[in-house]
């Protein structure tokens, strides 16, 4: 079992970081939020004051972030956690950032003879509590097959996706995806619903039709219709609109670089912005669901 820091313990990272404990792994916590470190400690963690405290003496390092600015001050900003790790640390960033980022903290890590891999995942807050996340990895090989283990804790499916940064690049892809499929759902239900059809009946009869879709299967967007999902409790927890438009505004810029084309994802990423400015920005992504069914 190995001795772990992990670092950011929000809808995602509390609950990966008690399956770390749950399957033998040592771990001290470190998350800016008092309160996300207290839920911690009543599931074994030890804590640390600072992310660099928490991070003395871990064999791995783990970081669950929101954005690549929170990722770029915990490595590499005053007192990073680049330059005190002893070489060799394995340093694992889960959070989902920009694919040159990512490639930017990894050559730094490089720099300092550290084992890095982006690590983004997809699944999720019920399959961070559930241990089943897929994880998406970016980087050498052999710091993959090392880190693999570790992932084991937290989820079923890991991939390698490529070098790094080559993990955000494939979360960002499934992302815009994940976007597209959630306000298409919405939408369907919403012409129905307008139709005078019941949802709940409406999305049975779509999950068993061409239209199934994950949305459907585990994260219905429309309140009562599947119980423990965050449509069914105000949209409140699970992936806010915030970071799904970070996401989106991710696949964005990339497109552009990459000269691709994206109009499902553009209009995706607008649905989604609006959505925010109306003052949905902390809600549940599903929430989308309110463009369409105005209270
Ligand atoms: P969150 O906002 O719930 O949690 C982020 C945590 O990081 C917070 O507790 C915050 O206090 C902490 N934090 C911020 N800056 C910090 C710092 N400098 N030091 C220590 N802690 C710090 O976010 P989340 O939903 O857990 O998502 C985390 C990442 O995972 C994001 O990049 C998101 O896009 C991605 N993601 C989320 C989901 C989901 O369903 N929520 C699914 C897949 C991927």
């Amino acid at each position: 079992m190995a001795k772990i820091a992990f670092i950011g313990l929000g809808n995602m990272g509390g609950p990966m970081a008690s399956n770390l404990l749950k399957a033998g792994h040592d771990v001290t916590v470190f998350d800016l939020s008092k309160d996300a470190v207290s839920a911690l400690v009543s599931d074994g963690a030890a804590t640390a004051d600072t992310a660099h405290d928490a991070a003395n003496g871990a064999e791995c390092v783990i970081t669950m972030l929101p954005a690549g600015q929170h990722v770029e001050t915990v490595y590499l900003g005053e007192n990073g956690l680049l330059s005190a790790l002893p070489a060799g640390t394995l340093v694992i960033d889960s959070s989902t950032i920009a694919p040159e980022t990512a490639r930017g903290v990894a050559q730094a890590a490089t720099e300092k003879g550290l084992a890095f891999i982006d690590a983004p995942v997809s699944g999720g807050v019920g399959g961070a509590k559930a241990g089943t996340l897929t994880f998406i990895c970016g980087g050498e090989e052999e710091t993959f097959n090392r880190a693999k283990p570790i992932l084991d804790a937290m989820g079923k499916n890991i991939f390698l996706a490529g070098p790094h940064g080559a993990g955000q690049v494939a979360k960002i892809c499934n992302n815009m995806l994940l976007a597209i499929l959630m306000a298409g759902t919405s939408e369907a239900l919403a012409l129905g619903a307008n139709n005078g059809l019941d949802p709940a009946v409406l999305s049975e009869i779509m999950k068993q039709s061409s239209g199934g879709n994950w949305a459907l299967n585990v994260y219905n967007p429309w309140p009562g219709v599947m119980e423990g999902v965050p449509a069914s409790r105000d949209y409140q927890g699970g992936f806010l609109v915030k970071l799904m438009t970070k996401d989106l505004g991710l696949a964005f810029d990339n497109a552009v670089k990459q000269q691709s084309s994206i109009p499902m994802g553009s209009l995706a990423r607008n649905l989604f912005q609006l959505h925010a400015g109306q003052g949905s920005a902390d809600l549940d992504f599903s929430s989308i669901l309110k463009l369409y069914k105005p209270e």
